[in-house]
């Protein structure tokens, strides 16, 4: 009697919540089960605009995977996934194929560019430590670069952050800490600094409560973003953005922040998706593949009340985990009844930078202060779950007030 094999793509929120509950399961002695993942780390996509500023060391974001998972229970393998061969129950990685009786799909998200030219070509992204890494450096390198120009050009100073949703609101409110200092450390005057942020929709956080948003506005313009709302972007080019009126800011960093769709596994391994993400049965399985569960950014949900897609975010990636674990433990001891998955939206919290946040908890709206320390808690309680309170110790956020 071969035990099953259980392979779980991805070691982000999902990933690695699947992993943490089965191994204090019973699975890990009735099944097989292999983690894959590019990195041997895991890092916390929901904390990257920090370091991408510069205002977080991006070791703080990540922990390696064999500190929170027991290696002697589950399998890891560190690889990069190039498709899944449905018909054959393989994965196909950049350097072995695994076979699977039971998949989890949870390889994330990557930025949407709606098929802008230039963005693949000259805008940065907020996606992975070595992404973010990438853009601290490259403005730090503009700061130095400008006191070098016998001709000052403008664009070396001018950061364009293109869409103001909750990624681009993060980030720009991390800009507005890390910028000032950037200034006193190459002795730049701050008025020579353009922050620009660039949004086509009528409005920053389109969707969000409107109050919130315009406390958000005015703190973040109190330190010196422009708002540009309204106002789509159509290319990307080397030295800037050119709007749909034709105008065209001049900037050597461009930070693209306008949504994501599902990882390209997805449409690679032929499975029906939009944007990339697939829609789920009720119990988080391709409705094509009974043995493939998707989690996280590459699934796809209705929210009933209102006919639309939630947005893909950690909260639910780490709620859907639970209920993956949960089935993939029935289906390994031969049940048949699955437990369903209903997501239990708790709020939404975004920091603007230093002490200063907005959000919804329940029904609350929360400002200021009192939204940023729930915001850290927030952060807090997931690496609670994960690691239990050693791992909060070691890397949560304890600056509260
Ligand atoms: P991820 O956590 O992104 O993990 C995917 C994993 O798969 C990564 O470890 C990656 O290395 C790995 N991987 C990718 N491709 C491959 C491959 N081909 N082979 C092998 N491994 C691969 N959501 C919230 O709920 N609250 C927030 O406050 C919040 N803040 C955010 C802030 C920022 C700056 C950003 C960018 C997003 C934020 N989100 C937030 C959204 C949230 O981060 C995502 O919804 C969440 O990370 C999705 O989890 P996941 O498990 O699907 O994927
Ligand atoms: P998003 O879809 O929430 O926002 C993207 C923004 O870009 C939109 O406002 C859109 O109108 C704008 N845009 C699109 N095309 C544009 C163009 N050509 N020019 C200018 N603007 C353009 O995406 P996101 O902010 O990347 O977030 C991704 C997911 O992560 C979302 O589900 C979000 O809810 C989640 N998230 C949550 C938090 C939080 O809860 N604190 C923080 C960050 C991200």
């Amino acid at each position: 009697n071969k035990k099953p094999k259980i392979v779980i793509l991805g070691a982000g929120y999902g990933g690695m919540i699947v992993a943490s509950r089965l191994q204090k399961s019973t699975v890990v002695k009735d099944a097989e089960v292999t983690l894959v993942n590019k990195h041997d780390y895991h890092y916390q996509t929901t904390w990257l605009h920090e370091p991408a500023a510069g205002t977080m060391h991006p070791d703080k974001t990540r922990m390696k995977i064999d500190s929170v998972i027991d290696t002697q229970k589950i399998n890891f393998v560190k690889d990069t996934v190039v498709e899944i061969k449905r018909e054959e129950k393989k994965v196909v990685l950049s350097n072995l194929e695994l076979d699977y009786d039971y998949l989890v799909l949870g390889l994330g998200s990557v930025p949407e560019t709606f098929g802008i030219p230039g963005v693949k070509e000259h805008a940065f992204s907020i996606r992975s430590v070595n992404s973010v890494r990438l853009i601290k450096d490259h403005m730090e390198y503009q700061f130095a670069s400008y006191n070098k120009q016998d001709e000052k050009f403008e664009e070396t100073l001018t950061f364009v952050v293109a869409g103001a949703g909750f990624t681009g609101i993060e980030f720009v409110g991390e800009l507005t800490e890390r910028i000032p200092e950037l200034c006193e450390m190459y002795d730049i005057p701050r008025e020579k600094v353009r922050l620009v942020s660039v949004e086509a929709a009528p409005t920053a956080l389109p969707g969000f409560d409107e109050e919130l948003v315009e406390y958000a506005m005015n703190v973040l313009e109190s330190r010196g973003v422009e708002f540009m709302i309204n106002t789509p972007i159509k290319e990307v080019r080397e030295d800037g953005v050119l709007l749909n009126d034709d105008s065209f800011i001049k900037s050597s960093t461009v930070v693209w922040t306008t949504g994501v769709r599902g990882n390209p596994v997805v449409e690679k391994s032929g499975f029906d998706a939009m944007r990339g993400r697939i829609k789920v049965t009720d119990d988080l399985r391709s409705p094509e593949d009974e043995n493939i569960f998707v989690i996280g950014d590459c699934s796809l949900i209705i929210n009933e009340e209102i006919n639309r897609p939630y947005p893909p975010t950690a909260q639910i990636a780490i709620q859907q985990a639970y209920t993956c674990a949960n089935n993939l433990k029935a289906l390994v001891e031969g049940k048949k009844e699955l437990e369903t998955f209903k997501p239990d939206i708790k709020g939404t919290v975004a920091s603007l930078g230093g002490k200063e946040a907005i959000g919804i908890v329940g029904s609350r709206k929360v400002y200021g202060n009192s939204a940023s320390v729930v915001k850290k808690m927030i952060d807090n309680r997931y690496l609670l779950m994960l690691g239990g309170m050693p791992l909060v110790i070691k890397k949560g956020k304890w600056k509260m007030f």
